[in-house]
């Protein structure tokens, strides 16, 4: 059986990325939405024939515990709704995924992971990369050591952000932060990705060009990250450079990835040479997984303890922003 995905939130990611990729999944398709918006229901119900009877909105959404034909729920709303409808949605019955990042701070993501465990249900975390091919090449070479230990990785990810002033990206209450929270948790992710450990401690430095603009979130921030191996590992995210790389050294050979984090296309080098791997459409693969994973009723390879892992660290980040000196993770 095919199961039911509903989106929660129809914005920038479902509209562009999630609806289209549900076109082409073979293990689950885009069975409902829940949206505030009564004219975008309208448009939707239309171009995705979905039925009246599998769209809700953000107040009757519980109800969607009596619905059948909804078997994943999946959060795409600002971060500080994540915590919220993740809940609600395993409270009604239905296994969910989350977008990154998982929620404003580490404890709300224990909480999400606590609630989710209770009902019984899984619960998934929107990193998309995990079945990507140049990215699963990356954790190949970094964490069986093919080059040897890994004794250095760079990274960074960021974009230049034009858009609206008001928009819940740059509210510290909606985002909970800003460059590191929306695109640095890609970089802190393909860090632990590559040398297969968790940090230790992490130092941090920031830098504002335009404070105007980022009032109530970071613009550009800097960081090294302590590993157990003891590999020097420096990263950094902004909303003021066009940045996605990820660059390890190891022992006995180099390999990276440029864009790194997107889904437009990846694309890497090992030892200098081009990697040559194809790209898929990675959110058709990680719902597919997903898909499986409910009917296996087998945990995902990015379940929420995956999310806790990346917001301790920028939960660490924030505080060493904060004393200016190390701190543990
Ligand atoms: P967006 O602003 O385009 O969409 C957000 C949606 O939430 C809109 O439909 C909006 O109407 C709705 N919403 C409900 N309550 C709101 C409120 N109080 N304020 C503002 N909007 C409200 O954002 P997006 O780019 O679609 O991002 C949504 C989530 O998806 C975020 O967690 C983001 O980090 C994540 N995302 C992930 C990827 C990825 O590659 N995995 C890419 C883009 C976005």
């Amino acid at each position: 059986k095919r199961l039911g995905i509903a989106l929660v939130g129809l914005g920038g990611y479902s509209g562009g990325q999630l609806a289209p990729a549900l076109q082409h999944t073979q293990n689950c398709y885009l069975a409902g939405i829940v949206t505030g918006t009564p004219a975008k229901a309208e448009t939707w119900s239309k171009k995705y024939n979905i039925p009246q009877k599998n769209i809700y909105n953000y107040q009757n959404f519980d109800s969607i515990a009596h619905n059948p034909d909804i078997d994943i729920v999946y959060v795409v709303l600002p971060v500080s709704m994540h915590k919220e409808f993740t809940i609600r949605a395993a409270n009604a019955g239905k296994h969910v995924i989350c977008e990154k990042p998982m929620a404003l701070n580490a404890a709300d993501c224990r909480e999400m992971v606590a609630a989710c465990k209770q009902a019984n249900k899984l619960l998934s975390i929107g990193y998309r990369l995990h079945f990507e091919p140049h990215t699963q090449e990356v954790m190949r070479l970094g964490q069986k050591q093919v080059f040897g230990k890994i004794t250095k990785v760079d990274t960074a990810n960021g974009f230049t952000y034009n858009g609206d002033p008001n928009a819940w990206r740059l509210k510290k209450a909606l985002a909970g932060g800003g460059g590191l929270m929306d695109m640095g948790i890609y970089a802190i992710q393909g860090a632990r990705y590559t040398l297969g450990q968790e940090p230790v401690a992490v130092k941090a430095t920031q830098e504002k060009t335009r404070p105007d603009f980022f009032k109530e979130v970071d613009e550009t921030v800097f960081w090294e990250l302590k590993f157990p191996g003891g590999a020097k590992v420096t990263g950094k995210s902004s909303y003021n450079h066009d940045w996605g790389y990820l660059r390890a050294t190891a022992e006995k050979g180099s390999f990276e990835l440029e864009p790194a984090y997107g889904y437009g296309g990846l694309d890497g080098k090992v030892n200098g040479k081009p990697m040559q791997i194809h790209n898929i459409i990675q959110q058709a693969a990680q719902m597919d997984d997903f898909a499986t994973c409910v009917t296996l009723n087998k945990t995902s390879r990015v379940p929420g303890e995956e999310g806790v892992k990346d917001m301790k660290v920028v939960d660490a980040i924030y505080r060493s922003l904060e004393s200016g000196k190390w701190e543990k993770i």
